[in-house]
């Protein structure tokens, strides 16, 4: 039997891929190997490479002028090439801090170039997003960086800062499941392993005039440029993740693509958080209405003992990954694509069940 798989990453992966890629193991293309022991310069791999970029064009709904480049490493690599590429010159790079991740995004920048805080939401304890007025950008900025969703604090930017310096975002736990208006950005970037394969890369979007605009002096690997002109092909890419990648993106092409992604999550969140809402007090979300996400829901329960208790018996229903960050505690569960809705449905019918056995 399948997991109700809630966890914050690596995602649950739809199951008819996962039979595919089982099927296919011993024996893929009728070359009598996985995909995972062919030549990554083998025609039979070159097809599946070439496909997954084409279904990352496609389904982002990318412009022409950007690359897209597959990186491993995972987002944290791109804290810190990110600034290496574009901070080359003496402008500074501005941050939002709205949580975990956008701090560190800043801690990892800093080696590299001048940057600073924008925003920083940590006295507040990240419980919101700024309103786009509250961003404070330093005149001759090359870029300003912010994450669309904050994965431990449970927060989505919904009103996008109000700036003409071009945006950098980390969207790892919401990737192709909201539109991006492109022509803001120079950079987009996300970890896999959140919304769309296993984990072992990062997709990285960057406008095609960023890569001739900065020649910073650095090795191969942690140059854009060098990722662009190959195809990713530079060096041994990560060919596991590319594969699943390029099946779970024809599902979610075939199912509508980012618009009805971006929907179904929406249904899924608006179920969860309704049950928290409608449950006298019982169960809490700490975030602002207009900021939550829709993707990890985080909420919390009277007492650390009945939190502990909750996700104990949850995982013996079935129900995994309910355990919220450690650095904040209480609970999260995560509706990364391959969630199903009847996933969401099994677990409100339980938060229904234990509240009523804890509250007699
Ligand atoms: C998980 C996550 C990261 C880190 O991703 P890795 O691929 O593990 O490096 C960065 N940013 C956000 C928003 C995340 O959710």
């Amino acid at each position: 039997m399948r997991a109700h798989n809630f966890g914050a990453g690596p995602c649950t992966l739809p199951t008819d891929v996962l039979a595919e890629a089982r099927d296919e193991m011993l024996d893929f293309a009728g070359t009598g190997m996985s995909v995972v022991e062919l030549s990554h310069r083998s025609a039979e791999y070159e097809a599946v490479h070439q496909e997954t970029l084409r279904l990352t064009r496609s389904v982002s709904g990318v412009p022409d002028d950007f690359a897209v480049l597959f990186v491993q490493g995972g987002a944290t690599l791109q804290f810190s090439m990110i600034p290496m590429n574009l901070l080359g010159g003496d402008r500074p790079g501005g941050y939002v801090v709205s949580g975990a991740w956008g701090e560190k995004a800043l801690a990892n920048a800093r080696p590299h170039g001048r940057v600073y805080a924008a925003w920083d939401g940590a006295a507040d304890g990240y419980r919101g997003m700024p309103d786009p007025g509250e961003i404070a950008v330093e005149d001759g900025s090359r870029y300003l960086h912010i994450t669309t969703n904050e994965t431990i604090g449970g927060i989505r930017m919904v009103e996008f800062p109000d700036t003409d310096v071009p945006l950098v975002a980390d969207m790892s736990s919401e990737y192709l499941a909201r539109p991006v208006e492109w022509d803001r950005y120079d950079l987009v970037y996300g970890g896999v392993q959140k919304n769309l394969a296993p984990s072992g890369m990062a997709v990285v979007f960057v406008r095609r005039s960023v890569l001739t605009e900065s020649a910073p002096d650095l090795g191969d690997y942690l140059r854009y440029g060098f990722h662009a002109e190959s195809d990713s092909l530079g060096n041994t890419p990560p060919m596991f993740p590319i594969y699943i990648m390029g099946k779970v993106l024809s599902r979610i092409e075939a199912e509508g693509g980012v618009a009805a992604l971006e929907r179904r999550s929406a249904l899924k969140a608006d179920a969860l958080y309704h049950a928290i809402d409608e449950s006298d007090g019982f169960y809490r979300n700490p975030v602002d209405r207009r900021d939550r996400s829709h993707m990890n829901v985080v909420f919390r329960l009277p007492t650390p003992e009945l939190e502990a208790a909750f996700v104990a018996e949850a995982t013996k229903a079935g129900l995994i990954g309910l355990k919220g960050h450690r650095s904040v505690g209480g609970l999260r569960a995560s509706l990364y694509a391959a969630l199903s809705q009847e996933s969401v449905g099994v677990l409100v019918e339980f938060m229904t069940a234990f509240r009523r056995a804890a509250t007699v």
